[in-house]
């Protein structure tokens, strides 16, 4: 069928929406028609070349739709189920999936190069993650149409395709958070305000949101933060009002200083947990007498989550007003307006831009 998607030239051109030609669902594939698609900082950071991916490229990894087409064998979807996209293949066979790990399936990737159902005038285009959601239709194997059945609309429930699951999963999951802990966030992004509200359901007592930006602290307070603070001087601050400092650290910025800082802000035994995106090159020095008071650093990737159980799971919780996503979108812009909501997204201050179709 012929589509609409928003093409990636070069890094630093302008998206272009053109007419493309999107191959019919093969065996265990479905199509989604897409409703809603936010920009994600992964987005903005495959251009910037931290990512691989090959030009022209569709981005766009954080979707929610309708089925609207399933090929032969799929059993688990039909035509206008609602569905959240996922960026994990959740293969099955490699050995991430045979432990249960569909975070960790050997088959993610980046980039799916020049093969995939999506051409313009007989050129491959890759699609990010394995979706390319910037665009009107996705052809994706079932596995990466997730069914999420919810009265959220799905500006908002497009976020648990990636930032929602990402930070609330770190949280619940990688961290795995009991009642009356004591936890501190740095980043109060879209992933960090998800991983405060992560912190906040799974029973942390005391919550401390860390980010320089004064409107991202007034939002961290909003979902669940007890106090935010200024980066400036915050480590020595949280010790002191800690006793100590915290059982558990999120990392939602994506900096070696920032990872280091949440290490050293746990108590004896605390865990510091890091999920924002650094560069490939990036390193940190850690005085690694403190693993010997038990203290860990450990990485998370997609909420150590299960889409098929999870996505649903927080949906629910939006559903119910015990996950607030409303914060956690600042505008919403049609399709049609993705460059226009890139430069909002790259200039900071903005915890996303969802486009809608
Ligand atoms: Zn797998
Ligand atoms: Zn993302």
């Amino acid at each position: 069928m012929k589509t609409r998607a928003a093409i990636a030239f070069s890094a630093d051109a302008s998206f272009q929406i053109h007419e493309v030609d999107l191959a019919e669902p093969g065996p265990g594939e479905v199509r989604v028609k897409m409703q809603a698609c936010g920009i994600c900082r992964s987005d903005i950071s495959a251009l910037e070349g931290k990512e691989t991916i090959e030009f022209p490229v569709v981005l766009g990894h954080e979707g929610a739709g309708l089925i609207d087409a399933v090929g032969k064998g799929v059993t688990g979807v039909k035509a206008g189920d609602p569905v959240v996209l996922s960026w994990t293949p959740a293969c099955g066979q490699c050995l991430g999936c045979q432990r249960g790990e569909h975070q960790l399936c050997e088959q993610i990737n980046m980039t799916t190069g020049s093969t995939g159902p999506l051409s313009m005038r007989g050129q491959s285009l890759d699609r990010f993650m394995g979706l390319g959601a910037f665009s009107e239709h996705v052809v994706v194997p079932e596995a990466m149409a997730v069914p999420v059945n919810s009265s959220l609309d799905p500006s908002l429930a497009c976020l648990i395709g990636c930032g929602v699951t990402t930070g609330f999963g770190a949280a619940v999951n990688t961290a795995a958070i009991r009642w009356g802990e004591s936890v501190v966030v740095f980043g109060c992004g879209g992933v960090g305000l998800a991983a405060i509200q992560g912190a906040r359901v799974a029973g942390a007592a005391r919550i401390i949101a860390v980010d320089p930006i004064q409107e991202r602290r007034q939002a961290a307070i909003r979902v669940g933060a007890s106090v935010a603070l200024d980066a400036v001087g915050a480590v020595k601050q949280i010790l002191a009002d800690t006793r100590g400092g915290v059982d558990v650290a999120i990392e939602c910025v994506g900096k070696p200083s920032t990872m280091l800082d949440a290490f050293n802000c746990l108590r004896a035994g605390g865990r510091s947990i890091v999920v924002g995106l650094p560069a490939y090159t990036d390193k940190i020095e850690l005085p690694v007498i403190m693993l010997l008071r038990e203290k860990s650093i450990k990485g998370s990737i997609y909420g150590s989550a299960k889409p098929h159980v999870d996505f649903q799971k927080i949906a629910s919780l939006g559903e119910n007003g015990q996950f607030d996503f409303e914060p956690l979108v600042d505008k919403t812009r049609h399709f049609s307006q993705i460059n226009e909501g890139f430069a909002e997204m790259r200039e900071g201050k903005l915890t996303r831009v969802v486009l809608t179709f």
